[in-house]
């Protein structure tokens, strides 16, 4: 088996690289050097190899070791050095790469191929025996962290003595001699914690990181970032070793990190920082503060330090070259790192670019416009979910700030919350309901789980491209970075700022457009859905055939749906009216009612306020259908249950306190779910329905008359099993129909149809579609009562499940497509070819998933129905399943 792919030198073994197999970065260096960049040599160790080195017990083939050999000689042969050569020796870097990247979650160790020798040939052959030695005590400690997997604290202590003794507070001021002696020192650090000799063999040294790479596979950082990005474990990961090129011999040397396109905003500039003098992780890392890429940036940010296209023009030049074809060739954003060896451009790394969902959608359609993708493509780029970010409210422009400090706007959104210093306690606050903000020094790959947990985070420390921002970015959340003035006490829970002390606890807001940190809670406003949000959402609207209606039963709802570009209600819950104030005393009688006189007597006081209630959405609906279902829980659910509230709710209702605890007596449900709801109402308690039908029919002539535009109402039947009980439904509602249309002497079109929430329902479905005009599928209670899980109590063990790998996700939030998805197939055909088109929907949770979306697209629904904030979700969502 071919596990080892050489690239660079005119060579491209992997053919323009193929991710599954090489990882994201060996495919893009096989990519790059097959378009003719300037990278330096390497090779490619397959993801295969991963996979086969844990099922061998994490051993390595004997034939992987020719193939090794090999891949080094093409490295030599390209570079004119020899591995392990005391005169003139080759280092290389060792890296990982999976199919998607992992950013910080993986190994890599560089200058590999220095021992006691080679150190004096590099010395030697560069010019630059403190150049040498800096990287010689480099590589002793990155190796002695990330192979070995000795204690650092011990080698970053060493270093500080070092420095100390000898009065200097800078690295840069370290020279030859220094550093020599810190080697020294590392290596017995290593000997003392190991118990063996730092290795001097550079194929030994070579082994040992390439295990600790694939090792780092099987992490907790990385199998944490797994499940958060639902990345499977057996894809395993890649390793990629490269000649080393040096951005740290000089002031002709830097190193960088750059984006084609800006990642907040999308922006067509070229975007990012480079430090001169330095190695690649000192950009990451946040340790020195970086230097801007372009003069436009540096001017605009008044910085002082020259930009790269000042400092280095001849180079730059290249870089914007090389930025032009990256671009053309993978026809996306690209994030970039590159190295500058004495003037020497060379590209390390480029891959697709994380950014915003703001800024996702511009690229997206901006790369339309010039005609570098389709418009369909530009469709496909988009996360739906991401939109969720440009959704929600930003802050009030004219509500006061208390501005308390400005870092750098990381990633854009404001969130408030209280303080955190640690991710654990991040991550215990949200799960209790806390919005926390997670404020650290700087962040790591150990925080992502706080990062998740948080609503924003704010750092002291680092650049735009440092670790916090590009997380935060990713993962959608506000971030402001390198807040310098920000003094953090996380011992003492405090933490100063703007000359002020604030505790653990306390509430700040962040706001990652422009970096500003706020004390206290800032109001928000909603967000401007124009501009490209508008543009790709009209492409969108172009290709998909599902219509996208909204869950929504208040006026306000209906409003930002219907903005939102909803066309039409697909649920409205009405017992949702039933609690709100001023009516539940007029319920509470209907239930309290001994007979059904009373109950009518009740139910005449709620007629008006149901009969409002539908005239207003109407109005706000015109012309669109709006389904409409009629009452669906259980009646005890609107009784008090808490001894404290029997005597006011007895009063209220004019009822006395044991009638009251009676009749919750004899409501009380061991297993409501199961219980007294849906149909069971309409079919025990018929006026019920009928007051609710008639509040309907009144509504729509109502509208009607008033709009001139008859609105169309779909009367929908909840948890119906039988095609006798719809039909006794049915008839109550058309009953109605009868005595309003002949009271008012005019009439409306409508629809009486059905939930399909119960297994019976969906096999029954062909004798159901009889009576049934139209079919939703309540997917929420179809799920709970397929699975025969409580959809009440399923959080408590759902996520073992999940990790267990019963079921791929939460079949909760995404549709169970085997299970759940083949009783919607069956009762959408059954239903079919009783009464041809019938109209079919959903408006279960998973109307709002794209995943559940592809499913209906597939499935041939007729629309989904999802909550106001997911209505443009779904429309996306919609188009890309009909690509
Ligand atoms: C459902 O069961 O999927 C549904 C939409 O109804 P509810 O969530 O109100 O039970
Ligand atoms: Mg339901």
């Amino acid at each position: 088996t071919q596990y080892v792919y050489r690239f660079g030198g005119g060579v491209s073994d992997g053919g323009n690289g193929d991710k599954n197999l090489l990882g994201g970065k060996g495919a893009n260096l096989d990519g790059m050097a097959s378009i003719g960049l300037p990278v330096p040599p390497g090779f490619t160790i397959s993801t295969e190899m991963c996979t086969r080195y844990y099922a061998d017990g994490q051993a390595f083939p004997d034939e992987l070791r020719a193939q090794v050999a090999a891949g080094i000689a093409h490295i030599e042969g390209v570079t004119a050095k020899r591995f392990g050569d005391a005169a003139d020796p080759l280092l290389v870097s060792v890296r990982s790469g999976a199919r998607v990247s992992m950013p910080g979650m993986m190994d890599t160790v560089l200058n590999l191929g220095l021992n006691d020798a080679t150190v004096e040939g590099l010395a030697a052959t560069s010019g630059d025996a403190r150049f040498a030695w800096d990287s010689y005590r480099r590589f002793v400690q990155m190796y002695a962290d990330v192979v070995l997997e000795l204690d650092h604290g011990a080698f970053e202590e060493a270093l500080e003595v070092a420095k100390e003794d000898r009065g200097i507070v800078l690295d840069t001021d370290m020279g030859a001699d220094d550093w020599k002696a810190l080697v020294g020192a590392y290596k017995k650090l290593v000997e003392e914690q190991w118990g063996k000799p730092f290795p001097q063999d550079v194929h030994d040294q070579l082994w040992g990181a390439v295990g600790a790479v694939f090792g780092s596979w099987q992490s907790e950082r990385a199998k944490v970032y797994r499940r958060l990005n639902d990345i499977p474990a057996s894809w395993g990961t890649a390793v990629n070793v490269q000649a080393m090129v040096f951005g740290n011999m000089g002031d002709t040397s830097a190193t960088g990190v750059a984006f084609t396109r800006d990642p907040a905003t999308g922006e067509r500039a070229y975007y990012g920082e480079f430090l001169i003098n330095a190695q690649g992780e000192d950009v990451v890392a946040g340790i020195r503060t970086p230097q801007y890429l372009t003069r436009a940036a540096r001017e605009a940010a008044n910085a002082r330090p020259l930009s790269m296209e000042e400092a280095m023009p001849e180079v730059y030049a290249e870089l914007a070259r090389v930025f032009d074809l990256l671009e053309t060739h993978y026809r996306d954003m690209q994030d970039i790192e590159f190295t500058v060896q004495q003037s020497k451009l060379w590209m390390l790394q480029t891959r697709s670019g994380k950014r915003t969902a703001k800024a996702a959608l511009k690229i997206a359609v901006d790369m339309a416009n010039e005609g570098l993708i389709t418009r369909e493509e530009a469709i496909a780029r988009v996360d739906p979910m991401a939109l969720d970010q440009l959704l929600h409210p930003t802050l009030d422009p004219s509500a006061p700030r208390d501005v308390l400090t400005k870092g750098l706007p990381a990633s854009p959104g404001a969130a408030s919350g209280e303080i955190v210093f640690d991710s654990d306690t991040a991550e215990t606050r949200s799960a209790l309901g806390a919005e926390v903000i997670l404020v650290r020094v700087e962040t790591s790959p150990e925080d992502i789980h706080g990062m998740h947990a948080a609503r924003g985070i704010l750092t002291a420390r680092g650049g735009m491209t440092s670790h916090a921002a590009v997380v935060a970015r990713g993962m959608g959340r506000p971030c402001v970075s390198g807040a310098g003035t920000l003094l953090i006490d996380a011992k003492a829970g405090t933490l100063k700022i703007g000359g002020r002390v604030l505790s653990a606890g306390d509430i700040l807001t962040i706001d990652g457009a422009t970096g500003e940190v706020m004390a206290g809670k800032v109001p928000t406003v909603q967000p401007e859905l124009a501009g490209d949000f508008g543009i790709l959402m009209g492409w969108a609207d172009e290709v998909r055939r599902l219509k996208v209606r909204a869950n929504a039963e208040t006026p306000l709802d209906c409003q930002v749906a219907r903005d939102f570009g909803a066309e039409g209600v697909g649920l409205c819950r009405t017992e949702h009216m039933f609690f709100e104030a001023g009516r539940i005393t007029a319920v509470r009688q209907m239930i309290l009612a001994e007979d059904e006189k009373g109950r009518r007597a009740a139910l005449a006081k709620l007629l008006p306020e149901q009969r409002a209630d539908f005239t207003e959405i109407f109005r706000i609906m015109a012309g669109l259908p709006v389904t409409i279902r009629l009452l669906d829980p259980p009646l005890h659910e609107f009784l008090p249950h808490a001894e404290a509230e029997f005597e006011e709710v007895a009063k209220s209702a004019e009822v006395d306190v044991a009638t009251l605890k009676r009749r919750v007596g004899e409501l009380h449900e061991f297993n409501p779910m199961l219980g007294h709801r849906g149909c069971r109402l309409g079919v025990t308690y018929p006026e019920i329905y009928e007051m609710q039908a008639r509040a309907i029919f009144e509504a729509a002539l109502a509208v009607a008359e008033s709009s001139g535009e008859a609105p169309i109402p779909e009367i929908m039947i909840p948890l119906v099993a039988t095609r006798r009980e719809l039909e006794l439904m049915k008839a109550v509602v058309d009953e109605a129909a009868k005595a309003v249309f002949a009271e008012k002497g005019a009439s409306v079109e409508y629809l009486v149809g059905t939930m399909i929430e119960l297994p019976r329902a969906a096999l029954k479905a062909g004798e159901i579609a009889e009576v049934g005009e139209f079919f939703s599928f309540g997917t929420n209670d179809l799920t709970q009562t397929t699975l025969g899980v409580s959809r009440d109590d399923a959080g408590r063990f759902l996520t073992t499940y999940v990790e267990k790998g019963i079921y791929a996700r939460d079949p909760f939030v995404t549709l169970d497509v085997e299970g759940v998805g083949e009783l919607i197939s069956l009762a959408a055909e059954r239903g079919r070819a009783t009464r041809a088109g019938i109209k079919l929907g959903i408006c279960g949770e998973h109307g709002g998933d794209p995943a559940s979306i592809a499913f209906c697209e597939a499935t041939g629904l007729d629309y989904v129905s999802a909550s106001p904030y997911r209505v443009p979700i779904a429309r996306l969502a919609a188009a890309q399943a009909a690509l």
